[in-house]
């Protein structure tokens, strides 16, 4: 409800790698995320962009409002880009927040 952690979330010990690709919301730089590794285990899944280039990932990241308004179900999570996770930033917490 406030919104502010109180430092008492655990930080992840299962995160993307440096080098991962991942899809995500469009808010990277927001304040703690939910992540998703995809379906295949170590293998990427393909995906499609709006400009018909493909590529593949290994997660899904979101901000806290967008996994709420998914109600938490990745399939649900609107996506709006790619990337490659870059060192260990940004941190993610795991499970809901308060
Ligand atoms: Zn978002």
């Amino acid at each position: 409800m406030t919104g502010h952690d109180g430092g008492k979330r655990r930080l992840s010990p299962r995160q993307p790698k440096k080098g991962d690709v991942i899809i995500h919301c469009g808010h990277l730089n927001v304040d703690g995320h939910h992540f998703f590794s995809l379906p295949g285990g170590d293998r990427n899944v393909w995906f499609v962009r709006p400009d018909g280039t493909r590529g593949e990932a290994a997660w899904i990241v979101a901000c806290d409002d967008c996994w709420r308004a998914a109600d938490g179900n990745p399939a649900a999570i609107k996506i709006h880009g790619d990337g490659i996770w870059n060192n260990d930033d940004p941190i993610l917490y795991e499970g809901p927040t308060e």
